[in-house]
């Protein structure tokens, strides 16, 4: 059983249960005698795995013919060259909401391939921050595509509603590394959503993309292969060797989703998780969090200590009481818990009771 409650931002903690199912069948999967991960991904048995976890996550996603589902290479980052790659022309303009650390990255990554414009940042009003609404900027009819990070996990910032250009034909495109399959969202809203599978899905490097069918066949001459959509769609991602097994890995949390009862489900959970921390942090002013309240994430709960020189301390202790990887990010400082699908609530209630024994001690 686990003996300590892991609050690392990613790679992230996944199910117990699902990783006990992986210990139990590592070395003789299905009873054939090898791991999953010594099997070619062109077998009967490995085709099984990955068509049912595409048929689990479209499920769970509510993901209609429309769209291809793809299983890549590369993590997050691989989609913030494949995304420019795949949908924009070389003299084209791609537009971006820039709120935290992976949307300012996505954004240098995509000035490599094209012209590239901020329509807003994040900024602070009364001492908080918070993400300017599309009352105060609009997305040029002209982009080639709008790109925004839908969860900032270094900075703790979510945002609920998906921007919009007013003609609807502006591809929009989410970074949903940190939040997707927390709650259900709209597919239709948008062209690609994609994800580094490291928080919400499985082991890293896998990389999850969505892609409306009408934006596959439009990639660059040059776009490396491996990163071409229609390449891989036409292949049924198989136009190397996948990452097989987090393939398999991923395709058992998206079973063990659909246990919890799917994400409206998940997203309950996820809210009341988020509520009891965010409850703890605004009590006293021990604890600080600097979001405005309709920002703040439920994934990764951002708080600073009143007291920066208790930092150290608080760190050590939680260690010692089994509440691990609650630092904050070296960009941000503070602390971060990171509570996405896989953390437990008694995890969360352990980490509040910590945190109310502490400042009783310290305050
Ligand atoms: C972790 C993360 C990434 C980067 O993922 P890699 O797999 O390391 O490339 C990108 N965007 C967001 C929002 C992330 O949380």
């Amino acid at each position: 059983m686990q003996n300590i409650y892991n609050f690392s931002a990613g790679p992230a903690m996944l199910p117990q249960e699902v990783m006990q199912q992986a210990q139990e069948e590592f070395t003789d999967w299905q009873n054939h005698g090898t791991s999953v991960m010594e099997v070619s991904h062109r077998g009967k048995p490995f085709i099984e795995v990955a068509e049912q976890a595409e048929a689990d996550l479209r499920e769970l996603l509510g993901i209609s013919c429309n769209y291809t589902v793809l299983f890549m290479h590369g993590g997050g980052r691989g989609q913030f060259s494949a995304v420019p790659l795949n949908i924009s022309k070389p003299n084209g303009l791609s537009e971006h909401l820039v709120t935290g650390q992976w949307s300012v990255s996505a954004e240098a990554e995509a000035q490599k391939y094209m012209k590239t414009h901020i329509v807003a940042t994040q900024c602070i009003i009364d001492g908080k921050t918070t993400v300017p609404t599309q009352k105060d900027w609009k997305i040029s009819e002209n982009a080639d595509y709008f790109h925004y990070c839908s969860n900032e996990t270094v900075d703790g910032i979510e945002i609920d509603w998906v921007p919009k250009s007013e003609s609807g034909n502006v591809p929009i495109v989410a970074d949903m590394s940190s939040n997707i399959l927390s709650k259900p969202i709209n597919i239709d809203d948008f062209g690609i959503i994609y994800a580094g599978a490291q928080k919400n899905i499985g082991p890293s490097g896998l990389s999850v993309v969505v892609v409306r069918n009408d934006l596959i066949g439009l990639a660059r001459q040059e776009t490396p292969s491996i990163l071409n959509y229609e390449l891989q769609a036409k292949s049924g991602s198989m136009y190397n060797t996948p990452p097989t097994f987090s393939w398999y890995l991923a395709g058992l949390v998206f079973k063990w989703l659909k246990q919890q009862g799917g994400l409206a489900s998940i997203a309950k959970v996820n809210q009341e998780k988020s509520e009891l921390l965010y409850k703890q942090i605004d009590k006293t002013g021990f604890y600080q969090n600097s979001v405005a309240n309709e920002y703040r994430s439920k994934m990764n709960v951002t708080f600073q200590l009143n007291n920066d020189a208790l930092n150290a301390e608080f760190l050590k202790q939680a260690e010692q009481s089994g509440l691990v990887a609650l630092k904050g990010h070296r960009a941000v400082g503070g602390m971060r818990a990171s509570i996405y699908n896989a953390m437990p609530i008694e995890g969360v209630k352990a980490l509040v009771s910590f945190m109310q024994e502490f400042e009783r001690k310290n305050g």
